[in-house]
């Protein structure tokens, strides 16, 4: 069932002074519990993209509808933001309480949920990300990963059905960067809509679907196979390629018959053990 669609969603900046076109006519629609991912070269639009999905953007032209509200009517702001988490790329901007529990309250008490709720949702959102242990523990004492599963921790408080993540592991060791994917794709297995920009190809290449960005459109969507079958392409745009596409497409040059698809180390490997035999 769609959850999100975009009608021809356009954001102009500074209209006054002749203008930058960050989004140019975005026309999708997104499924309730799909996993998306969001690329793109620098300016080619993702975070404007991801600011119109909580109304932090407004569109200049076109409609973008979230669960059904239409963002531009200013009636719908509080059923949008209900609906819509963000977690954005650097976790120090976003945590706003010096003890980890009443950070991941603080979204739920503007909300006006009663104190009793809030407490279980804490819990129960704490344990989601495994991040219980640390409750009391002061966020500046905690890795950027774990700040990170705080600021997701409090999104999920909110119980909002739609969380977007942009560049959420930007800031990240690999470690971290792994903390977060996992949570996200835990999150989805839950029945969560994810929308995840990241410049990590491997990171993408977990998703249902891709949303290939460039200069303000979006120039292809589909499944990570799909996307990454024309490495030529996603190179010439200036993005990288998944390391088991990259390495599987240079030893087909030479000569290597390695199938066709090959997507994730997991392929690769077993590509390399059928050419041993
Ligand atoms: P990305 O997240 O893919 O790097 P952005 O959405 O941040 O891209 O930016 C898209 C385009 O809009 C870029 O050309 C950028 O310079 C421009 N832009 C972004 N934010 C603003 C702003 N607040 N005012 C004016 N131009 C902006
Ligand atoms: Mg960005």
């Amino acid at each position: 069932m769609e959850i999100i669609r975009a009608e021809n969603l356009t954001h102009v900046y500074n209209l006054v002074d002749g203008g930058k076109i960050a989004l140019d006519g975005l026309n999708f629609s997104i499924d309730e519990g799909e996993f998306i991912s969001v690329i793109g070269t620098n300016g080619s639009g993702k975070s404007t993209l991801a600011k119109h999905f909580n109304a932090l953007l407004l569109p200049t032209n076109g409609k973008i509808f979230v669960t059904g509200f239409d963002t531009s009517d200013e009636n719908n702001l509080w059923h949008v933001r209900e609906n819509v988490g963000m977690v954005f790329q650097n976790p120090d901007n976003e945590i706003v309480a010096a003890v980890v529990e009443d950070d991941v309250a603080f979204g739920c008490e503007n909300l006006g949920i009663e104190p009793e709720e809030i407490a279980r949702r804490v819990d129960s959102a704490l344990a989601a990300v495994n991040m219980t242990a640390y409750r009391k523990f002061s966020p500046s004492k905690l890795s950027g990963g774990q700040k990170q599963r705080i600021a997701i921790a409090g999104v999920l408080a909110m119980r909002t059905k739609i969380i977007v993540f942009d560049e959420p592991t930007a800031m990240l060791d690999p470690v971290g960067r792994r903390e977060i994917l996992d949570t996200a794709q835990k999150l989805n297995a839950q029945g969560l809509t994810i929308i995840y920009i990241t410049h990590f190809m491997e990171e993408a290449a977990v998703a249902d679907r891709i949303f290939l960005m460039e200069n303000g459109k979006i120039l292809k969507i589909g499944t990570p196979r799909e996307i990454f079958s024309d490495a030529a392409e996603i190179k010439r745009l200036g993005l990288d390629v998944p390391v088991a596409v990259e390495l599987a497409e240079r030893l087909r040059r030479r000569g290597f018959k390695l199938p066709k698809n090959i997507l994730t180390d997991e392929e690769f490997i077993t590509a390399l053990k059928e050419l041993k035999n």
